[in-house]
């Protein structure tokens, strides 16, 4: 059961982007496509992590159909799962 927060809980936000905005493939501008945000309680207080997914906009190239993850986030997802 996850847990609720009170409603008027302030919450200090953490934005985790994509390290490189470039396809791999192609060179083209990555475009944005999914954000996962992860509430959990640190000792500095309440934080919201937003995990923004990106993949190439190109329908065309061979990397379009693989999502890519701020690095950080594959580093803490395990924390952040058996957190929130
Ligand atoms: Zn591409």
């Amino acid at each position: 059961m996850r847990h609720r927060w009170p409603e008027d809980t302030r919450f200090t936000r953490v934005v985790l982007e994509v390290e490189d905005n470039v396809c791999a493939v192609c060179g083209r501008a990555l475009h944005i496509c999914d954000h996962r945000r992860h509430r959990i309680f640190t000792l500095q207080g309440p934080v919201e992590v937003v995990c923004k997914f990106a993949h190439c906009a190109d329908r065309q190239c061979a990397a379009h159909a693989k999502t890519r993850s701020p690095y950080t986030y594959c580093l803490s997802s395990f924390d952040l799962c058996c957190l929130t």
